[in-house]
């Protein structure tokens, strides 16, 4: 029997390989568990490929076990697609019908309210931003996510005051009725949810010609992953922090106090190794910062997860924490140093892994130095 025909060469390379990457898998460190490694995993679906092992709920749970990171491919020689492979592993079990129960709850949540939080998200966002931040005739809209229009509202009301002080005034908060987009849908292996909810999105933001998405994996999913189902978004896609970088790079931003604690920067893997987003935030901080900027020993390509991908808050909750305090305790052996990203998924696991440490995002860091 083979269930992953198009990912069988691959598959085969992992089964061989004398685990290059294994030291490197956030999970397998979590957990020291063999099967948990990149190995493990794609070796378990070379038995499945092979008719030596059952397709079975055991199996299909391993596969939930993955980050969706991309740190093992900074590692491999063949630029092996391990996340890939478990993607298409859930996608294959949700279609026969073994969804892990924690995967079937968040399904029936999502569909009634097209969103992971159970609320309209757009009465939400009305009532944070004034209502002349919804122009419909704008040509760049704003697409807030829903973990910073739920978790993280000043977020958004610290762009727009970033953007009135760059005189920036063409840009509106995206007024659709969906605000997600739909990337946990994804990771999940719900994929023909993901497929009608993305083209529900794409058909809501096709009046833009650019939009600017505050989530590194929203920015992702509108960009590549949509076009991959065969979702075509016709406007550019921008993270905020690539849409404010040149404004930084041309000295146009009137800092008035830069921010004056020690900072360390984490790159959200979606912003990162996703995106090829590196150098933005960094100069950002640069501009806006009186103390040099701090890097994590694990920095960049070698960006260490902040636990909260691949869906695994979900269904694996503790795995998840455990990995977001090992990113913390480098930041906690070095007193007064504060963190900052620019992903609400990354700040919400750092926050709730150590309420303790001073997590910032770098909009709202922007908007405190003008
Ligand atoms: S992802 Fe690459 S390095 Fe890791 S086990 Fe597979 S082939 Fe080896
Ligand atoms: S994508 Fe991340 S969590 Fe998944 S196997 Fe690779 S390193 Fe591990």
């Amino acid at each position: 029997m083979s269930i992953f025909k198009t990912r069988r060469k691959e598959i085969e390379y992992c089964t061989f390989c004398p685990k290059m990457c294994r030291f490197s898998c956030p999970v397998a460190n979590a957990t020291a568990r063999e099967t948990h490694t990149p190995w493990g995993r794609m070796t378990i679906l070379h038995f499945v490929n092979d008719g030596k092992q059952e397709f079975n709920r055991e199996v299909v749970v391993n596969t939930y076990k993955c980050l969706t990171c991309m740190l093992c491919n900074t590692y491999c020689e063949h630029k092996i697609d391990v996340p890939g492979t478990m993607l298409d592993a859930r996608a294959a079990a949700v279609q026969m019908q073994i969804i892990p129960r924690e995967v079937q709850e968040y399904r029936t949540s999502f569909l009634e309210h097209n969103n992971p939080v159970g609320e309209d998200l757009l009465s939400r966002l009305r009532g944070i931003v004034p209502k002349s931040l919804f122009n419909a005739g704008a040509q760049v809209g704003y697409f807030a996510s829903c973990g910073n229009i739920y978790n993280y509202p000043n977020v958004i009301t610290d762009t727009f005051k970033v953007f009135e002080a760059l005189g920036i005034d063409y840009v509106a908060v995206h007024d659709g009725q969906i605000q997600c987009s739909g990337y946990t849908l994804n990771v999940l292996g719900l994929t023909k949810d993901y497929k009608l909810h993305a083209q529900r999105v794409a058909d809501e933001l096709q009046k833009y010609k650019t939009v600017i998405a505050a989530d590194p994996s929203d920015a992702y999913e509108l960009k590549f992953r949509y076009k991959e189902i065969g979702v075509d978004l016709a406007p550019q896609v921008l993270h905020i922090s690539e849409f404010l970088m040149p404004f930084f790079e041309q000295n146009k931003v009137p800092i008035k106090t830069p921010f004056p604690k020690k900072v360390i920067w984490h790159d959200p893997c979606y912003l990162g190794r996703y995106l090829g987003v590196y150098e933005a935030p960094r100069l950002i901080l640069q501009a806006i910062c009186r103390e040099p900027v701090g890097e994590f020993s694990w920095n960049r390509e070698d960006s260490y997860c902040c636990g909260g991908g691949g869906g695994m808050p979900i269904t694996n909750p503790e795995i998840s924490m455990q990995i977001a305090r090992h990113r913390l305790s480098e930041v906690l052996e070095s007193e007064g140093k504060t963190l900052v990203s620019n992903c609400p998924t990354c700040e919400r696991m750092f926050q709730k892994a150590d309420p303790q440490v001073d997590v910032r995002d770098l909009v709202s860091l922007i908007a405190r130095t003008l």
